[in-house]
């Protein structure tokens, strides 16, 4: 049996201690305005990648298989394909300004992606930000090809791939109020588990399909006044009632794993 998860802040921030947020968002399509991904499959991949795709959108195989056989195929190194993100891959607007803001703040802004760390550090690197957190699958270029590893997956549960919905546990543990930014089908766990999201796209809707509430993404600007309304709340209101800033929705347990049949990222 998969674990539950149990933490909510009543119970792992000393009584009365106000929330404090964190910012978790997802890279392709969301944190990157494109799905670097699938560029970089459509400039280098063999043209069968969109057939694997297809098996996966079907439930066929899973996201990490996909992701692990369309890439394998890739013959350009390293070098090739980050010079090909540089080029043509760009963050969302107001991602500079969120990032600033929360470094002065002191609060937590990290990239949780079911993709892979060597496009992700290319464009935030490119763009001025390699200082950014980044949670993704772990790449190793080798002679017989890229390898996987799966840092972020649930215990004795690898071979699903990395779980979103756990980093977003794991920031709750430590006392944090989540906003959680994504747009596809792995960031359903993360949104569910989050305090507050922002989802366009496939999240969007299924946000509307599960009554999960959402605010609208269209660029880092709203997250960052959302942010800023939140520590504005958080210190006009007296500690012991800091908790009403929490969304309503009740915390239930939910299964780990679902994404996985999913389809897109
Ligand atoms: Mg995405």
């Amino acid at each position: 049996m998969l674990p539950q998860r149990n933490a909510g802040h009543s119970e792992v921030s000393s009584p009365g201690a106000a929330p404090s947020p964190a910012v978790l968002t997802d890279f392709d399509d969301t944190a990157a305005v494109q799905n670097v991904a699938e560029m970089l499959l459509e400039r280098f991949g063999d043209p069968s990648w969109k057939q694997v795709r297809q098996r996966f959108r079907a439930g066929e195989v899973t996201l990490k298989e996909y992701q692990e056989i369309a890439f394998r195929q890739i013959q350009a190194d390293r070098a090739a394909m980050q010079a090909f993100v540089q080029e043509n891959a760009s963050l969302r607007p107001h991602f500079g300004a969120l990032w600033d803001y929360c470094q002065i703040q002191g609060v937590p802004l990290a990239v949780v992606s079911q993709g892979l760390d060597f496009y992700i550090k290319a464009l935030l690197d490119k763009e001025g930000f390699p200082k950014v957190p980044v949670y993704s699958v772990n790449t190793r270029f080798t002679r017989r090809g890229i390898t996987y590893l799966y840092r972020h997956a649930h215990p004795g549960q690898k071979h699903l791939g990395n779980s979103k919905g756990l980093v977003v546990d794991q920031y709750r543990q430590q006392g944090h109020y989540v906003i959680y930014i994504g747009d596809g089908r792995s960031d359903f766990e993360a949104a569910e588990r989050a305090d507050l999201v922002f989802a366009h796209k496939v999240l969007a809707e299924e946000c509307r399909r599960k009554q999960i509430p959402f605010q609208p993404f269209q660029d880092f600007g709203s997250v960052l006044a959302a942010l800023r309304k939140f520590r504005s709340n958080v210190e006009n209101t007296a500690p012991a009632t800091g908790s009403q800033i929490r969304r309503g929705r009740p915390r239930e347990t939910r299964e780990f794993g679902s994404m996985h049949e999913e389809g897109s990222r």
